[in-house]
C-alpha cells in the first residue's frame, strides 16, 4: 500500500499536454446498446477503467483471481487499461489532458490538489448521491466509522472520490505512525564484539567499525556501513534526525505533542541532523548511491546483506525475515535528546477511485464499487486471496465462520506476494474486523509490537 502513497506524492500536479496525441484505446467508447446500464449480448455490462499495478502482477488485471470471482459475482465485466506503477501517472495525466477518459480510474493516486482541480473542471463527478442510492456496503462503513464521511467531503460539500481505509492500531500505535524503521546488522555487531548503539556518537563508531574491520570476513572492504533512499518515506535516513530535534517525515510537516504544526526543516534540530549526516558522509560511511538510487538498486544490495544499517518499513522486504538484522532503537543525541517523528499518514487515501464525466453507466459503476466495500472483499483486495491453485495464498477461508485466516508466509517477502495477488483500490478495513472478518497479518502484528517497544 505504501507504494501507492508514494506514487501520489510524486505526481506532478501540472498536466502534460502533448498536441496531436491520440489515445491508444477506445476507452471512452461505451457499449453500443444505447441505454444506460443495459446488458450487453453476453449478459454482462462492460465498464472501461484505467488502473495501475505492479510489474510483478499480470498485465491484465482480470487474470487475478480476485477480479475473476468479482466478475462472476457482479455480472460486470471490466475492460482495463492497466499501466505499471512507473508509467501510470504520466498515462493518467495524458488521458485527462486529451479528454480520452475511461469510465473511472481505479487506484487513481490522486492528491487533494488533483481532486479539487479535476472536480472544478468537471472531469470527475460528485458521487454522494450514488453512495446514498446504490452503495449499501459503503454506507455501512460510513455509519460504523462516521469520521470518514467528513474526511472524504470536499470544502464545497460534495464527495468526489472513493477512499482506501485500512485501520491497524490507532493513534500513536497505528501501524502508519512510523514508516521509517532503521535496521542494523546484528551479526556484524556480534562478530566485532560491539553493542547495539544507543547514541549518535556510538552509531558513528559502529559504522566506522563496519567499514574498516571486514565484518563479513571476505578480506575485502565491500561493506556499505549505511544506506537509505533519500526522501523516500520508509527508506529515508531522517529517522536519525529525531536525536537532534523533532525529526522529519515524508511530508516534512511535524505536529508537536502540543499540537503545533512545524515545517520540519525549520526546526533547529534539523540543521544539527544535517551536520551529523555530513560528518558521516565525510567519514565515507554513507552509500554513495543513497541520494539517487531506486528501490530495485536498494533491494539488490540489501539481498546481498551488504548493509550495516539501512531503513525501510519492514526488513522482510529487503533483507528477508531472518535474524541478520534487528530494529535499532531511537538514539540519544549529543544532549540526550531522543524523539521519533510520526508521519501524518494514516491508513487512509482519499483519492483512490474516481468516476469521470465520460461515464454513462453510473448505477452499474456504483454497484461494482460498492461490492469492494463488502468486508470479506475489502480484506482480500487489500492483501490477497485464498484458494488460488497457481500460487501461494495469503489466506485460507474459514467457511464455517465466514472469516479469512492468514496463512504462514513461510519466508516469502509479504510485499512481493501481495503485489502479485492483491488488487488494492477503494476498500475499508475497520479495527473491528480483526477477529471477526479476518485475522491480523503476522507481519503487521510483529511490526506493531516493535513500534510499541
Ligand atoms: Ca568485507
Amino acid at each position: 500500500m505504501k507504494r501507492f502513497k508514494k506514487a501520489s506524492i510524486a505526481i506532478i500536479a501540472a498536466m502534460v499536454i502533448i498536441s496531436g496525441c491520440s489515445g491508444s484505446d477506445d476507452s471512452n467508447v461505451n457499449d453500443a446498446e444505447g441505454s444506460n446500464d443495459g446488458s450487453s449480448s453476453n449478459g454482462k455490462v462492460t465498464l472501461h477503467f484505467m488502473t495501475q499495478s505492479s510489474p510483478l502482477a499480470p498485465a491484465d488485471p482480470n487474470e487475478k483471481l480476485i477480479f475473476k470471482r468479482l466478475e462472476e459475482k457482479t455480472g460486470i465485466h471490466i475492460d482495463w487499461q492497466n499501466y505499471t506503477w512507473d508509467q501510470f501517472a504520466e498515462k493518467r495525466n495524458l488521458a485527462i489532458a486529451s479528454g480520452e477518459l475511461p469510465d473511472a480510474i481505479f487506484d487513481a493516486a490522486l492528491s487533494d490538489y488533483d481532486l479539487l482541480k479535476l472536480a472544478k473542471e468537471g472531469t470527475i463527478i460528485p458521487v454522494e448521491d450514488l453512495i446514498e442510492q446504490h452503495m449499501p456496503n459503503f454506507k455501512q462503513v460510513l455509519e460504523q466509522a462516521p469520521e470518514y464521511r467528513a474526511m472524504i467531503t470536499a470544502p464545497d460539500g460534495h464527495i468526489y472520490s472513493f477512499p482506501w481505509i485500512e485501520e491497524l492500531g490507532s493513534g500513536k500505535e497505528s501501524i502508519h505512525s512510523v514508516d521509517d524503521f532503521p535496521w542494523i546488522n546484528v551479526e556484524w555487531l556480534d562478530k566485532l564484539g560491539l553493542k547495539m548503539p544507543t547514541t549518535t556518537e556510538e552509531l558513528k563508531q559502529v559504522l566506522i567499525a563496519f567499514k574498516t574491520q571486514d565484518p563479513n570476513g571476505n578480506g575485502k572492504a565491500d561493506e556499505i556501513p549505511m544506506s537509505f533512499i533519500s526522501n523516500s518515506g520508509g527508506e529515508d535516513v531522517k529517522f536519525l534526525f529525531g536525536s537532534f530535534g523533532l525529526g522529519d517525515n515524508w511530508d516534512h510537516t511535524i505536529v508537536t505533542n502540543e499540537g503545533k504544526v512545524v515545517f520540519a526543516p525549520a526546526d533547529n534540530g534539523y540543521k544539527e541532523g544535517v551536520k551529523y549526516l555530513h560528518d558521516l558522509f565525510k567519514e565515507g560511511l554513507i552509500d554513495i548511491e543513497a541520494f539517487e538510487q531506486d528501490w530495485n538498486t536498494y533491494l539488490a544490495k540489501g539481498k546481498e546483506n551488504r548493509y550495516g544499517l539501512y531503513f525501510t518499513w519492514d526488513k522482510a522486504n529487503v533483507t528477508g525475515m531472518n535474524d541478520t538484522y534487528d530494529l535499532m532503537p531511537a538514539l540519544e543525541g549529543p544532549d540526550g535528546h531522543k524523539n521519533v517523528a510520526r508521519t501524518n499518514g494514516m491508513g487512509f487515501d482519499r483519492g483512490r477511485m474516481v468516476i469521470t464525466e465520460a461515464n454513462e453507466k453510473l448505477e452499474t459503476t456504483a454497484k461494482w464499487i460498492d461490492s469492494l466495500y463488502e468486508p470479506l472483499q475489502s480484506v482480500q483486495n487489500n492483501w490477497g486471496t485464498y484458494g488460488d491453485e497457481k500460487q501461494q495464498n495469503i489466506f485460507e477461508l474459514d467457511e464455517a465462520n465466514n472469516m479469512l485466516k492468514h496463512l504462514p508466509l513461510d519466508g516469502t517477502p509479504p510485499w512481493e506476494l501481495r503485489q502479485k495477488t492483491f488488487v488494492g483500490g477503494p476498500l475499508a478495513i475497520l479495527d473491528e474486523y480483526y477477529g471477526t472478518v479476518t485475522t491480523k497479518p503476522d507481519d503487521a502484528a510483529w511490526r506493531l509490537d516493535l513500534m510499541k517497544k
